[in-house]
């Protein structure tokens, strides 16, 4: 009996036209998640099968696959009757139970029998075979799960839950604006749950911003990784238009204007990457610069859909999803972010647009806005390789 895992579709199944198109797409994002370890791969429009000898790390994997609802490890055995009741027998005799209830599943209708025929002929020879157990078929206490197939059959027992959500990349790429904070990297999980690859940009401000900062925004990245199969930070450096900003304009709207500045150069790398939509770790009333009226303000400057997927949890929820996702113990390491650090005493609350147009009118934006971008550096994140670059900066 060879063990094999089998994924389940699940949710994927609804996509009736695009049903190709998301089984390859997660077909892809699992052989990237299995990088570095032996095992082979097959599938069809219903199940995917995954043979290896190190089961134990691929079912780790797996459990961070989005568009993986629900799988099971399945024992494959020849589909001949009497293979399937002495395998079932065998596979039974480590468990402990009373009741039990066989499901019979079958692909291969010219199968002779069919798959009530078949839990019966099952369920009857396990009755005589182990003493003291009963069918109950609407509470049991081990479900004994069966599938024919064309050439083959799988038994398989319970099954272990998927993170869901769509695979990702099937709904294109966003940019996530990532800061160190807590917010921003569960905003990112929530759309790549969603079916969307992320890359990233992140604003540093050295020197007032440190290596340690930046250190902590790709540990970040790295986390996030491990559900994106690997991501791509853009770091701008953006001292020179924060500087400028803090010497020319009325100190209540430092913020208002950062954040202006960033959403446009964000916008301009996602036309330049191919980005559809921008991503941020904005929460309602959480901070000045996200009451209605200051997002209103801030994206009043951008053309694109900025998506906020925190945008209504509270800082509680979120925190329990930065916990889940392990990126909250990194969160609240102390190192300044660029924002932090020009924090006014008393930011506007309501900020007007057109004071915004106004104090803009003071900095040559646009320059610097083109300099910041002119001189990013990217870095490719791979969840399970340290590449590189990214060893050349730690
Ligand atoms: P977080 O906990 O994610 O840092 P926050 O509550 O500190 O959020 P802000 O600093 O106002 O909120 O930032 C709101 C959002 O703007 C962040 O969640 C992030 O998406 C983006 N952002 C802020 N600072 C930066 C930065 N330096 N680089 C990239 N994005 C940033
Ligand atoms: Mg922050």
């Amino acid at each position: 009996m060879d063990k094999v895992i089998i994924i389940k579709y699940g949710e994927l199944s609804t996509k009736k036209d695009n049903i190709n198109y998301f089984i390859k797409v997660l077909k892809n994002n699992i052989i990237s998640s299995l990088d570095n370890l032996d095992y082979n791969i097959t599938y069809d429009k219903t199940r995917m099968f995954i043979y290896s000898n190190n089961l134990e790390e691929v079912i780790k994997r797996l459990k961070n696959v989005f568009g993986i609802h629900k799988f099971t490890i399945g024992y494959k055995i020849d589909n001949n009757m009497d293979t399937i009741s002495k395998s079932s027998l065998e596979l039974l005799k480590d468990k402990e139970f009373n009741t039990f209830k066989v499901i019979t599943k079958r692909s291969n209708k010219s199968y002779p029998l069919n798959s009530m025929e078949v839990s019966k002929k099952i369920g009857a020879y396990l009755l005589k075979n182990i003493k003291g157990i009963k069918v109950d078929v609407h509470n049991p206490d081990l479900f004994l799960n069966i599938e024919i197939r064309k050439d083959d059959a799988y038994i398989y027992f319970e099954d272990i839950m998927g993170i869901g959500g769509y695979p990702v990349s099937t709904l294109g790429k966003g940019l996530l604006m990532l800061s160190g904070g807590i917010d921003s990297p569960v905003a990112g999980y929530l759309a790549m749950k969603r079916g969307i690859k992320i890359e990233c940009v992140y604003f540093e401000a050295p020197p007032h911003t440190s290596l340690e900062a930046k250190n902590k925004v790709l540990e970040l990245a790295r986390k996030l990784a491990i559900y994106n199969t690997e991501i791509k930070v853009h770091i701008i450096n953006f001292t020179e238009i924060e500087e400028t900003i803090y010497k020319e304009i009325p100190n209540n709207y430092l913020i208002t204007i950062m954040r202006r500045m960033m959403y446009r150069i964000s916008e301009i790398l996602c036309k330049r990457n191919n980005c559809k939509i921008i991503i941020n770790g904005e929460s309602i009333g959480q901070v000045a610069s996200q009451t209605l009226t200051s997002m209103n303000a801030i994206n009043k400057v951008v053309d694109i859909p900025v998506i906020r997927p925190v945008a209504c949890f509270d800082k509680l929820e979120i925190i329990n999803l930065a916990n889940k996702i392990d990126t909250y113990n990194t969160s609240i390491l102390p190192f300044e972010d660029c924002c932090t650090i020009f924090v006014p005493k008393h930011p506007v609350i309501n900020p007007d647009i057109r004071k915004c147009e106004e104090y803009e009118k003071l900095i040559p934006y646009q320059d610097m806005i083109y300099n910041a971008i002119k001189t990013s550096q990217v870095i490719k994140i791979n969840p399970h390789q340290r590449d590189k670059e990214y060893e050349d900066i730690l």
